[in-house]
């Protein structure tokens, strides 16, 4: 694999494609989500790859302009618009520490009295979606609205397939809602908060419109795609502070070891990972290792890493 000390042939192309090849041996050891049973249609071999950087370039591998399901990245999304409508005052109703557990973890929330631990868990990401609902009566098309502008894009779409896939299989996650309820940690109906999660989950964007989607946390909230103002500088540093802390399930600790980057994985098995200062990263690879995060992407982002130089640590 070329390195960007060892020589004049460094380019980011030929660095995604040196990983797509590079990754190959991989597949098979992880597997593709299927207790949302529409997910589990996937080609599980699908690989795809794109970087995006401050200075204008923009490149892609594999699959990368095929749409995929975001699932959990949403909740970053989400996270943005919550802080954008009403700054900290998401904050009364979802924490900001790591939970160490499962992202759909139910006994914790009792626990600790339908408090969220952080909005990247299942338990914080239906507050965020309640919270949402207070404003638009369509959250995904909310959600669709910040990515297309962040990354000036046109394209993306709910599949309605995999929503209701989920909505008809969402039992532990209407279990959470209900925990939420009686505390009073939403305002809307659980089942209606649910339904409405599950669209924002079933989003599809390619890797190509995430990382653009994904430029203004780098660039201190702008978009050089619209040229607008996405969200203030230090709502850009606090998402990307979240993200570190809490972007990657229960392997957040060692993702950070390996990789190094704020970064957000869902259950389609993309993750988004932003460089401050420098750019934005997508990967796309459906089979999933044992905590829900895509398996082959997490290698191919940590030989990315150590390749360009781009970790923050
Ligand atoms: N819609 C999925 C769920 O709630 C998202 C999980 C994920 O991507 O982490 O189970």
């Amino acid at each position: 694999m070329r390195n960007p000390q060892s020589g004049s042939e460094f380019s980011l192309s030929h660095l995604l494609d040196d990983i797509r090849d590079h990754v190959r041996p991989a597949f098979g050891r992880g597997r593709v989500a299927d207790y949302i049973p529409e997910l589990a249609r996937v080609d599980p071999r699908k690989f795809g790859m794109a970087v995006v950087t401050l200075d204008g370039e923009e490149v892609g591998t594999g699959d990368c302009d095929e749409p995929f399901s975001l699932q959990s990245i949403t909740k970053l999304f989400a996270l943005i618009l919550a802080l954008n409508r009403g700054g900290d005052e998401i904050w009364t109703r979802v924490g900001k520490e790591p939970s160490g557990t499962a992202f759909n973890h139910l006994a914790i929330l009792e626990a600790e009295q339908g408090a969220p631990r952080n909005p990247f868990v299942n338990a914080g990401a239906l507050a965020v979606t309640d919270y949402l609902m207070g404003r638009s009566a369509d959250v995904a098309g909310l959600m669709a609205g910040l990515v297309r502008v962040s990354g000036g894009i046109s394209g993306g779409q709910v599949n309605e397939a995999v929503a209701l896939s989920e909505q008809a299989t969402a039992h532990q996650n209407r279990a959470i809602a209900h925990i939420l309820k009686v505390h009073g940690t939403i305002d809307h109906a659980p089942d209606a908060v649910v339904d409405a999660y599950c669209r924002q989950c079933a989003l599809e964007f390619s890797v190509r419109d995430l990382a653009r989607a994904a430029l203004p946390l780098a660039a201190s909230g702008f978009s050089p795609f619209s040229r607008e103002t996405i969200m203030p500088a230090r709502l850009a540093r606090r998402v990307n502070a979240v993200m570190m802390t809490c972007g990657m399930y229960e392997s957040t600790g060692s993702f950070a070891y390996r990789v190094g980057l704020p970064a957000k994985s869902g259950v389609g098995g993309g993750i988004v990972a932003v460089a401050p200062g420098r750019g934005a990263v997508a990967v796309w690879s459906p089979e999933l290792d044992r905590v829900g995060n895509s398996l082959v992407g997490t290698i191919a982002l940590e030989l990315f890493v150590q390749n360009a130089g781009w970790s923050v640590l």
